[in-house]
């Protein structure tokens, strides 16, 4: 284990359950990780970043996956950022922002709007430059993290194509509001976001006038990864303590893990956990190589990895029984964050249609 991995189930240790029960993740945490480039750890040194290779990312990001899904959540988030200023910004651009995302400041990413999100196309956020300033004005719904974040990066129409701006949490016009209540990834600090008139500085617009399904297949590649990886985290921990509980629990006799039907859940969750990871790797790999290949490779990834460990989270639930029945528990938050995998970065439908125009093209 790297002195990373360490670092961080240190900082975790047991209280993944707890954190989610309250919806908060210690500041001192974020602030910690944030502080050491953790959270976006693909940076390169230039700017402060630890220059992970996507392989070495993902495998973090799949620990804390392993450890606490709303922590995982902020490191997807903070990598979208980051990266959005890495393929978008200038060179002062990243000089300035991308240093701030690996020395303590966080950052939410804003797509989604109430009548925007698969079909992000329906994005109705303006942005538009007035002299040295640029303007937004929108509504974003959803947005991991935002409760906990110094920075938003907010994409939204401009002149005539799209443009993402970098819009600090406090500035005059940006009311930020927690989504109550979660079904998973309870602690991630999702929130809804109003910008009414905010007035920021020309050089805060990202991607000026780029086409908007460009700039977001982008950006949302980055966050499939990160998502994908965490679900392999998720099955990790579903299969640790599927097997430990089945190892050691008895009944009718025999340890659980000795009925064939349990062997059988055990079997099928080590399958999902492997092949979820061979995906992330070869996708990861492709992201490294900058291949053609990586949009869809990181489309699939992220479907087969969110399937797999929202089928596996609730085989793991099966297998623990009313052990595995209560709230915070290991499986229980597994089965709850696991279902909203299939949701976010492209819903399951929304990647099928993809990958069918992908079969499409290369098998007809
Ligand atoms: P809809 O688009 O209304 O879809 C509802 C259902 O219809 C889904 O099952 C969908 O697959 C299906 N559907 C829609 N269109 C089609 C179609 N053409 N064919 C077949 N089926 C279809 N957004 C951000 O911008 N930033 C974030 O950080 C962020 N974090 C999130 C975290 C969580 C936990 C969640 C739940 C959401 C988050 N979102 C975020 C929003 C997320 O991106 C959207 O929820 C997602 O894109 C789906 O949009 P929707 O919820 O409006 O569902």
């Amino acid at each position: 284990m790297s002195e990373w991995h360490e670092l961080v189930t240190g900082l975790v240790s047991d209280q993944a359950g707890e954190w989610d029960r309250t919806g908060l993740l210690p500041r001192e945490v974020v602030a910690e990780l944030a502080g050491k480039g953790l959270l976006c750890p693909q940076v390169p040194t230039d700017y402060g970043g630890l220059a992970f290779t996507a392989a070495a990312a993902g495998e973090f990001t799949a620990h804390v996956g392993s450890l606490c899904g709303s922590l995982r959540s902020l490191m997807t988030s903070q990598g979208m950022a980051a990266w959005t200023v890495q393929r978008f910004g200038n060179e002062e651009q990243r000089a300035a922002y991308l240093s701030r995302l690996t020395s303590g400041e966080t950052a939410g990413v804003a797509f989604s709007e109430p009548a925007a999100g698969s079909d992000l196309a329906a994005m109705t956020t303006r942005i538009e430059t007035d002299g040295d300033t640029v303007v937004v004005d929108g509504h974003k719904v959803w947005v991991t993290g935002a409760a906990y974040a110094d920075l938003l990066v907010v994409f939204g129409r401009y002149a005539g194509g799209a443009a993402a701006v970098l819009v600090p949490a406090n500035a005059p016009g940006v009311r930020v509001e927690r989504v109550p209540d979660p079904l998973g990834c309870r602690a991630a600090g999702h929130a809804d976001v109003w910008l009414e008139s905010v007035r920021l500085p020309a050089d805060s617009l990202l991607g000026a006038g780029l086409p908007l399904s460009f700039v977001v297949t982008s950006v949302l590649s980055h966050g499939r990864l990160s998502v994908a990886w965490g679900c392999v985290g998720i099955l990790r921990a579903c299969l640790a303590a599927t097997a430990r509980h089945a190892s050691t629990r008895e009944q009718f006799g025999r340890r659980l893990a000795d009925h064939q039907l349990v062997a059988r859940h055990l079997a099928e969750l080590l399958v999902a956990e492997q092949a979820a990871t061979r995906v992330c790797e070869h996708a990861s790999r492709c992201w490294d190589a900058n291949t053609p290949e990586l949009v869809s490779a990181a489309i699939l990834a992220k479907h087969l990895a969110a399937g797999n460990a929202a089928s596996s989270a609730a085989a793991a639930v099966q297998v623990l029984g009313s052990a595995g029945a209560r709230d915070g528990g290991v499986v229980a938050r597994a089965y709850r964050d696991a279902k909203l995998m299939e949701i976010i970065e492209g819903s399951s439908e929304i990647c099928q249609l993809a990958l069918a125009e992908q079969a499409l093209a290369n098998w007809s």
